[in-house]
């Protein structure tokens, strides 16, 4: 087994052990990643969905590994002026969080492509120049996405502010409230994402059918710009 396996097989593990019966999906977060790390890591791991954060960058990654026929996912904001591209170069995209990306994001989807999966991202703690729409817009939103035939509703996506583990119990606990009442709306909702490296476990406890992680599968990352 190569040394880009092992973590995987740690926290692969602890999301079963989590989940029980359910299924929780791993995304692995390859932000600052060269295309070769992510190479490594599909090839000793089987690993398939990535999760990009900036549009540009992904455009390089997904030309560098065609081959392997990954599925990516933008989990960064989405600028209006990029939305050719990420409807283009992506399989879902987690960061929806207002009613002006949707139309030129359906336009944009190539006709030779599965509908753009989509994920409402909500601003759960109601933080000042956060992403995310809040509560209340979701169900404008999702009408929106769900009118669209290039464009599937899936979920919602949430990024709680950092804290101890009562109030990110509580932001993730709104969060599966949310959830369950657009589920009911919605046949098609099926992916709650929420938890990153530190929080997964209990992100998983409070719903979470879909755990993005970075720094515990590729170690910490050089510093970035936001
Ligand atoms: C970077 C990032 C992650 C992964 O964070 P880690 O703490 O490295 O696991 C998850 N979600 C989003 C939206 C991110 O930007």
């Amino acid at each position: 087994m190569s040394s880009s396996a092992s973590p995987i097989i740690r926290i692969r593990q602890q999301i079963a052990d989590a989940a029980g019966a359910r299924r929780v999906q791993l995304l692995a977060v390859s932000k600052t990643r060269s295309a070769d790390e992510i190479r490594a890591l599909a090839a000793a791991s089987g690993q398939v969905d990535f999760g990009e954060n900036y549009v540009q960058e992904a455009v390089a990654k997904r030309a560098a590994l065609r081959d392997l026929g990954l599925v990516w996912h933008l989990i960064g904001h989405l600028q209006s002026n990029k939305c050719r591209e990420a409807a283009e170069t992506f399989d879902w995209i987690a960061s929806i969080d207002r009613s002006k990306l949707v139309a030129p994001l359906a336009r944009h989807r190539p006709p030779d492509r599965d509908p753009l999966n989509l994920l409402i991202q909500v601003n759960i703690d109601d933080e000042q120049s956060k992403s995310g729409c809040s509560p209340d817009q979701i169900d404008a939103l999702a009408e929106a996405i769900a009118a669209q035939p290039r464009l599937r509703l899936r979920g919602l996506m949430a990024i709680p502010a950092p804290g101890d583990s009562s109030s990110l119990g509580c932001a993730f606990a709104a969060m599966e409230q949310l959830f369950k009442t657009l589920a009911a709306q919605w046949p098609q909702v099926d992916t709650l994402s929420m938890g990153m490296s530190g929080d997964f476990l209990l992100a998983i406890a409070h719903g979470a059918s879909q755990v993005r992680i970075g720094t515990a599968l590729f170690g910490p990352r050089p510093a970035q710009p936001d």
